[in-house]
């Protein structure tokens, strides 16, 4: 079994009936359970793999052990994922696993939003996470007072998790307007093509 790590089989036979892999993962199931750790320094259980913030926890339907590991490590040794009793092809997993890790991200600014609503008295800010609750977005003006009061309050959040519209053109205009601290402000959580945009709209990206 030249093509499994050591380590991955020295953490997962002694959970396991079948004393080989890959025969082994078949007793395995990713349960539905994960936890966002915040701050990305978890190891996965399987292959030690360091630095995760997400942990998906996988069962042995014959032992009843579980192991908190890395969304990447139940795709590569095909660990099984079902939904609603069917078991998924591996790329109906991947996309499965990846719509669950966009859902935590979403939780996560919703977490964000939620503590700088009550951190300040601030009647833009109740109203952009009301507006993120309903379109998982935000608009260019609504992130740059955001992100400068979550800065400001020091609230842990990730502006890569973010999503910033601009399917309206009111919102490309505001985009083009913005002083370029606020451009800067927002940028990490603009897309490429958004990006590409505020270029053409003379704006630059900021230093490195
Ligand atoms: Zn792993």
């Amino acid at each position: 079994m030249d093509s499994f790590p050591k380590r991955v089989a020295e953490n997962i036979l002694p959970l396991s009936v079948a004393r080989t892999l890959p025969a082994a993962f078949r007793e395995w199931h990713f349960t539905g359970q994960t936890v966002d750790h915040e701050i990305p320094e978890e190891t996965c259980r399987l292959c030690d793999k360091e630095g995760l913030r997400y942990h998906f926890e996988i069962r042995n339907d014959q032992t009843g052990h579980r192991l908190d590991v890395g969304s990447e490590c139940i795709l590569k040794f095909q660990v099984a994922v079902f939904d609603e009793g069917r078991e998924l092809e591996p790329d109906e997993a991947r996309k499965a696993l990846a719509e669950r890790m966009r859902q935590m991200r979403l939780e996560s600014c919703l977490r964000a939003l939620e503590r700088l609503a009550a951190a300040e008295a601030n009647d833009i800010l109740s109203n952009a996470l009301t507006y993120y609750r309903l379109h998982k977005s935000l608009t260019p003006k609504f992130a740059n007072v955001v992100f400068w009061r979550l800065q400001a309050n020091a609230i842990d959040h990730d502006p890569t998790f973010f999503k910033v519209r601009l399917d309206k053109s009111s919102y490309v205009t505001d985009l083009g307007a913005m002083p370029r601290r606020n451009i800067h402000r927002i940028w990490k959580a603009l897309t490429s093509a958004q990006r590409k945009k505020a270029i053409e709209l003379g704006h630059s990206a900021p230093p490195e």
